[in-house]
């Protein structure tokens, strides 16, 4: 990560849902605005937000987008997992069945702008991520791995992982996508969970008996 870019941290909604804004040469990145978009919108009125984009669809992840993209002009894209994107446009009826959704403040996520594939580039003013498909905890989760910072959603946290039993969810792939994360994410680098405080694959690797 370049010396100039900065992250700033909302804790959002019922299940304290982290959502990012990785900065870079006047640039936004909105990771995961799990509700409150229009604050959230509001905390990032000096600099320009271009992109959102949802690490899996869960209500607690998407809740937010539809209002950030109405707060924010020229509206920003967002873009999601490919296997993830017609469920995060249902994410409040999937989700209803294990958590109360109903107080109006959530609204399902839009129609994404770009779907997300394995490999591809999100480029945030001078930071790069290239997308790693996690599935696991949904079909259409993602990390999204940086120059030494990773956003890995609910894939992975401090000393745990993402749970499988939600509709999409897959112990038995979320075993192979952890196996994967061993070696695909250097140790150096700092993981921003979805939930949680933030830690390093090091750390992990050393601690984390998911993996
Ligand atoms: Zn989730």
């Amino acid at each position: 990560m370049k010396s100039e870019t900065t992250i700033r941290q909302f804790v959002v909604g019922h299940i304290q849902t982290n959502c990012y804004a990785l900065i870079s040469a006047g640039e936004c990145l909105v990771v995961d605005p799990g509700a409150s978009g229009a604050l959230i919108a509001q905390h990032l009125a000096d600099v320009r937000v271009t992109q959102v984009v949802a690490t899996h669809r869960h209500h607690d992840h998407v809740g937010g987008v539809a209002a950030l993209l109405r707060s924010v002009e020229p509206r920003p894209s967002f873009a999601i997992g490919r296997a993830d994107a017609d469920g995060a446009q249902r994410a409040l009826e999937l989700s209803s069945h294990v958590f109360d959704v109903s107080d109006g403040s959530l609204e399902n996520a839009p129609r994404a702008d770009r779907l997300l594939h394995e490999g591809d580039v999100v480029q945030v003013g001078e930071e790069r991520f290239v997308v790693l498909e996690t599935p696991g905890h949904t079909e259409g989760g993602i990390v999204l791995l940086g120059d030494g910072i990773a956003f890995v959603g609910d894939t992975l946290f401090a000393g745990s992982c993402g749970r499988t039993d939600l509709v999409g969810g897959d112990p038995l792939v979320m075993m192979q996508t952890l196996e994967r994360l061993k070696t695909a994410i250097p140790p150096e680098t700092m993981l921003l969970c979805g939930h949680g405080e933030a830690t390093t694959m090091e750390h992990e690797l050393a601690t984390n008996p998911w993996l």
